[in-house]
C-alpha cells in the first residue's frame, strides 16, 4: 500500500513491449494477428483526420482528443484498463499537429454568438501543446505516475503514415 507507484512499472515491462511489438507489426508491417480475447492496449492519440490505426480486432481502446491531450479522459482510460486488465498505454502524438500552436480565432468562422466564441477562444489558448514531441513523451511519463503502468510514447507521421518510437 505505501509502495511507490513507480516500482510497479517493472512488472508489467515485458507485457508492455510485447504489445508494443504487436501494435507496432500490425501497423506499421501490416501483419496480421489472431483477434484478442481481452484488449492489451489503451491508446490516446489526436482526433486528427489523418490518422488512421491499423489494429488487430480487440486488441485496443482508442480514445481520441485534440493533441493527444490525455487531461480530459483520464478517468475514462483509467477506468477502462482497470476494467479490462490492460497493462500498458500508448500515447500517440503526430507531425504537423494543429494543437502545437492553435490559432483561437478560427472559432469566428462559427455562425454563433460572441459570448460564446469568447468561450471557446479562451478554451482552446489553454489546449496548446507547443511540441507534439515533448509533449507526448511528457504525458506519457506523467501516466506512468498516475496509473503505475508503463506507458508508450509513440509519434504518427501523417505523411508515411508509420509510427516511430520516442
Ligand atoms: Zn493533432
Amino acid at each position: 500500500m505505501n509502495q511507490p507507484r513507480a516500482s510497479l512499472i517493472p512488472a508489467f515491462q515485458s507485457e508492455a513491449d510485447q504489445t508494443l511489438e504487436v501494435l507496432l507489426g500490425s501497423h506499421n508491417l501490416e501483419k496480421d494477428y489472431e483477434p484478442f480475447t481481452l484488449p492489451k492496449l489503451a491508446i490516446v492519440t489526436c482526433m486528427d483526420y489523418r490518422i488512421q490505426l491499423r489494429l488487430p480486432k480487440n486488441f485496443a481502446f482508442v480514445l481520441r482528443t485534440g493533441g493527444a491531450n490525455i487531461r480530459p479522459i483520464e478517468t475514462y482510460l483509467a477506468f477502462s484498463v482497470a476494467r479490462t486488465g490492460i497493462h500498458a498505454i500508448a500515447i500517440i502524438g503526430h507531425t504537423d499537429c494543429a494543437m502545437e500552436k492553435p490559432d483561437p480565432y478560427v472559432v469566428d468562422e462559427l455562425p454563433t454568438d460572441n459570448e460564446t466564441k469568447i468561450f471557446y477562444r479562451s478554451q482552446i489558448a489553454s489546449l496548446a501543446i507547443k511540441d507534439a514531441r515533448e509533449y507526448t513523451l511528457a504525458q506519457a511519463k506523467m501516466l506512468e505516475e498516475r496509473l503505475g503502468l508503463p506507458g508508450l510514447p509513440l509519434i504518427y507521421d501523417v505523411e508515411t503514415h508509420k509510427l516511430e518510437l520516442l
